[in-house]
């Protein structure tokens, strides 16, 4: 379909749309050429229709959300990306139980537990989510991982929209392994505790941040999934490549596992340290590391 009769029917749906967009403002690693065609669904209604339109079309799409797990390409995206970030909302159906759309930020659970007392997302302070990149990603820190408060689900697949219960079954370490679609709520559970308790949980999740990684300098967390042998910032640490440097991009001195942009980095620089990291681990170790970043264009 050619590009202005794609826009004409996108616009046709009601949707938000804008065309040759900069995916450096839309990723927490700040590069990645221009994305054709961005539109942002604000209504449960405007996702299902653009989705299935894009399905049915055969037009190439994104899922995007809060952008901190993904690698565009510096060529950019052609085709339509699909951002979530407006299709936000907490509504609290219980005490403690919160119906959350998909790009609501998970911040907003935190924050729910610091006004009301309620206790159990602490653990994702700093991580800068949506709850549909958390669900897609078991998004974790510290022991814990998101899937561990979710109680329902809806994700738009083929067959609809599909309400799930969730079990500890439909996800593994930093993957969601039900079925294929797109996450548009998730029914969270938060335990009853006093306000004082949350705050210090908050608190220590931030500092113990702050102490093991770098902050400041755009990234995507930790590049790669630990392998069950050793933590992955730990076999590219002694793989010798802490300060590695290409073009504008770092392996941090702080965590070799996170990649920085410095300021004027392309995804290339950022890709050929990540290929460098991993060859340089196997060699050394002979270990395949496995990315937890999207890297759009890789299968
Ligand atoms: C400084 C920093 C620290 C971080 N620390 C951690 C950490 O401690 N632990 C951790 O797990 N992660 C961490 N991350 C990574 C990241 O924040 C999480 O993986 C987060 O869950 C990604 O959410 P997002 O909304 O940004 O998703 P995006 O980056 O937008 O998307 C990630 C993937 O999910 C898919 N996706 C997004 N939304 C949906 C949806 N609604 N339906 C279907 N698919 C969808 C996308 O297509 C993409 O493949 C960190 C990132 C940064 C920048």
């Amino acid at each position: 379909m050619k590009r202005r009769k794609l826009v004409q029917k996108l616009k046709e749906m009601g949707l938000t749309i804008w065309e040759g967009v900069p995916l450096a403002r839309y990723t927490t690693i700040r590069t990645g050429g221009t994305a054709e065609i961005m539109v942002f669904p604000e209504r449960v209604e405007e996702l299902v229709k653009t989705w299935h339109f894009l399905r049915t079309e055969s037009i190439p799409y994104f899922i995007l959300s809060g952008g901190s797990k993904v690698l565009f390409p510096d060529e950019g995206f052609s085709g339509v990306v699909v951002n979530l970030r407006r299709l936000k909302g907490l509504k609290e159906l219980a005490p403690g139980r919160l119906e959350a759309l998909s790009g609501t930020p998970t911040s907003a659970l935190i924050a729910y537990g610091l006004t009301k007392g309620f206790s159990g997302a602490e653990f994702l302070a700093g991580i800068p989510a949506t709850v549909g990149g958390a669900l897609y990603m078991n998004a974790g820190a510290f022991g814990r991982c998101f899937s561990e408060l979710v109680e329902e689900l809806e994700i738009l697949t083929e067959e609809g929209l599909v309400r799930l219960a969730a079990g500890p079954e439909l996800w593994r370490y930093r993957a969601f392994q039900g079925p294929r679609g797109v996450f548009v709520r998730a029914v969270v559970r938060l335990k009853p505790a006093l306000k004082e308790e949350v705050r210090s949980r908050v608190k220590a999740a931030l500092s113990r941040r702050r102490q093991t990684q770098p902050f400041g300098p755009p990234s995507f967390g930790c590049v790669f999934k630990n392998p069950e042998e050793a933590p992955a910032g730990y076999l590219i640490e002694k793989a010798g490549l802490k300060g590695l440097a290409r073009g504008g991009a770092v392996i941090s001195e702080k965590h070799a596992n996170f990649i920085l942009n410095l300021g004027k980095a392309c995804t290339n620089d950022i890709l050929y340290l990540v290929e460098e990291a991993w060859e340089r681990v196997f060699r050394t170790f002979g270990l395949e590391l496995q990315p937890e970043v999207r890297i759009v264009g890789q299968a």
